[in-house]
């Protein structure tokens, strides 16, 4: 299976792509996740991203595409399949892809548009914690932690995203109303495209995910 998942900040990419992953055993690539790999070691590239990633802009394309290039053409787990969580987000980045899958013979299978309504998703980022150690997800009132500030699933320690504050937030909507929203359209005409309703609560993702993979 080789998905991409689109939809706004917020909408639950990251927590559908882990269900997926659960469900189906495919690889998860996030771009933010790589982003953040690459400022955290300070390459070359993380560096240059970072001023971008703290004001809530687009990374430049070409450093985008060239990550997930190199992940995909290096990492062999994909063979099983793959599903791109937070790329593309411009056109040029959808018909990049395009072609770089067709060069390795990966093409998608599906795009799945996960919509959420606004205040919907400036509660789920402005409490949203992450660890700092597996990535996994929680919540200040929906998901706690059974620890305050320590995961659940490897005891690492939680923190919250620079670029999960409201002004910044806002900054990442106008950006993806503008720039990613268009490419849903990209993929509808091409017949892929799988649409869920991103403000469902985590629950029903299961019910979500079968209807996505039966309901074809
Ligand atoms: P979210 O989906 O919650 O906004 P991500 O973790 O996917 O967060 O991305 C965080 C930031 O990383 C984005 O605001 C952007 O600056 C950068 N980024 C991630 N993916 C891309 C991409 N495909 N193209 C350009 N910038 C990206
Ligand atoms: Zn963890």
């Amino acid at each position: 299976m080789k998905l991409v998942v689109l939809g706004p900040p917020g909408a639950g990419k990251g927590s559908l792509a882990m269900a997926i992953k659960a469900a189906t055993g495919v690889a998860h690539i996030s771009t933010g996740d790589l982003l953040r790999e690459e400022m955290k070691n300070e390459s070359d590239l993380g560096l240059e991203a970072k001023k971008f990633i703290d004001s809530g802009d687009l990374v430049p394309d070409e450093l985008v595409t060239r990550l997930v290039e190199n992940k995909l053409k290096s990492d062999s787990t994909l063979d099983k399949g793959y599903m791109l969580d937070g790329f593309p987000r411009t056109e040029v980045q959808a018909k990049d892809l395009n072609r770089i899958l067709k060069g390795l013979e990966k093409e998608l299978d599906y795009a799945i548009y996960l919509e959420a309504s606004l205040p919907i998703i400036l509660k789920r980022l402005t409490g949203r914690r992450v660890c700092r150690n597996c990535g996994a997800l929680f919540h200040m009132t929906n998901k706690l932690p059974k620890q305050e500030g320590v995961c659940d699933q490897c005891g690492g320690e939680l923190y919250q995203r620079a670029d999960d504050n409201e002004e910044t937030i806002k900054t990442r909507m106008d950006v993806y109303l503008k720039n990613t929203k268009p490419i849903t359209d990209y993929y509808r005409g091409s017949g892929i495209l799988k649409e869920i309703d991103g403000d469902a609560q985590t629950e029903d993702l299961q019910r979500v995910l079968t209807q996505i993979f039966d309901g074809r």
